[in-house]
């Protein structure tokens, strides 16, 4: 007979949440187990795109800020225990119409945490960075503190790292089903094998109804398209000459990144670019509207950025519903409702929502619990 494999922990789904998992339960010196359907850093979910965006002052919410706090540090933990660099702080600007509620949101956050920030009038946004063309009349609000991480870099180097520390890695493995049985948790595989462990960290973005249909549409798939744009004046949109912006004009919130390593300006909608039924469901290719709209915005806004396409991507976001989480014992979901778990806040959100003490080790007599993050 072929022993069960066991282990404190099994994470399910490698994405920026499940490889932060992953990697902080490693450290933490737990038995880890992680799998994923693909390969790290694959396009068909959430965590790709070269580049993501970080902010202290959220606008969404001031409830967002301890979490990002602790995000800050521990991408800056990840940098000094690999020795490489994912995070650059560029600053950010947000600007918008009059009474636009991402600055409105922005300035609550900052004010409410006492977090460093500047309300500049649109002509000192366009002085001091020359790339934008900011109306007279809008409302902005800077962010010494914003800046870009690599989503594929961050997620290769928190599998590497925590292989390192002992993590166990199954590659174009699908995880079938995840049961709570007794004080732990089965977890099958598609190819019928079965393991053990303590707990699971369910992280497996939008393909997360396929362990949670309970979730039903509280979870909403959005298409998401992603365009990088040469830039007319290259110079002028270099990480150290533009920072991250968001800009919301009467018909759209739009956000983009400095050209971070030759690949051009990266800009996109923050709307919904339509709903999706499934993570499976095929994604129309991003149509010649939808760059004409996105390099609209930056011929009015961001001059300096508003070349012809060079690049196209399509990404999806998991749900509009706010929750970081929830715990999932015995069939029984309780949310974590405070906040929406993002790309930054990943390593942060786990070890808050996830990975404490009280969930991943439990002492043998406990029932086993699986924690769903990333939505
Ligand atoms: C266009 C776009 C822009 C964004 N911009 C930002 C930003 O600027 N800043 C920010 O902080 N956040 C941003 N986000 C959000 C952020 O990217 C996501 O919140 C984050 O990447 C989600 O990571 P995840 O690990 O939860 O999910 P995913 O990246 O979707 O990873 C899930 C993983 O689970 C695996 N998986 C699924 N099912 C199974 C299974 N059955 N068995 C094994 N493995 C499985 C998948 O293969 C996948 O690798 C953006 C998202 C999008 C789409």
């Amino acid at each position: 007979m072929v022993e069960m494999q066991t282990y404190d922990v099994a994470v399910v789904g490698l994405g920026a949440m499940g490889s932060a998992a992953l990697y902080a339960a490693a450290r933490r010196g737990f038995r880890v187990i992680g799998f994923d359907r693909l390969e790290p850093g694959h396009d068909c979910s959430s965590s790709f795109g070269e580049s993501r965006v970080i902010r202290l002052a959220y606008f969404e919410h001031p409830s967002y800020v301890p979490l990002l706090r602790g995000a800050y540090r521990a991408w800056r933990d990840l940098e000094v225990a690999t020795g490489e660099r994912v995070l650059t702080i560029t600053g950010i600007v947000e600007a918008g119409h009059p009474g636009a509620a991402l600055v409105e949101g922005s300035v609550r956050s900052a004010r409410e945490h006492d977090l460093p920030h500047e309300l500049l009038s649109p002509r000192q946004v366009n002085d001091r960075f020359p790339a934008f063309n900011l109306p007279a009349d809008w409302d902005c609000v800077a962010q010494p503190d914003g800046g870009v991480l690599l989503p594929e870099k961050a997620i290769g180097l928190f599998v590497a790292a925590a292989q390192d520390l002992g993590a166990s890695v199954r590659l174009n493995t699908p995880v079938r089903e995840v049961q709570p049985l007794g004080d732990r948790v089965t977890i099958r595989l598609e190819d019928g094998m079965e393991i053990e462990a303590g707990s699971a960290v369910l992280a497996p973005g939008p393909w997360i109804r396929d362990f949670v249909p309970e979730l039903g549409k509280r979870l909403k798939l959005t298409r998401q398209p992603l365009l990088w744009f040469s830039p007319v004046h290259a110079d002028l949109v270099r990480a150290d000459r533009m920072p991250v912006f968001f800009l919301q004009s009467s018909d759209d919130l739009t956000y983009g990144l400095p050209d971070m390593c030759g690949s051009g300006v990266k800009a996109a909608s923050h709307l919904s670019g339509g709903d999706l039924a499934s993570a499976d469901e095929p994604r129309a290719e991003v149509s010649d509207d939808e760059k004409a709209s996105v390099r609209a915005i930056l011929q009015r806004y961001v001059p300096a950025a508003a070349g012809e396409v060079s690049r196209t991507s399509l990404c999806v976001y998991p749900t509009s519903t706010l929750f970081s989480g929830c715990t999932l014992r015995r069939r029984k979901l309780s949310w974590h409702r405070h906040a929406r778990a993002t790309a930054s806040s990943s390593p942060v959100s786990l070890a808050k929502s996830s990975l404490t003490s009280r969930q991943i080790g439990a002492p043998a007599g406990r029932s086993g619990s699986s924690t769903l993050i990333g939505c």
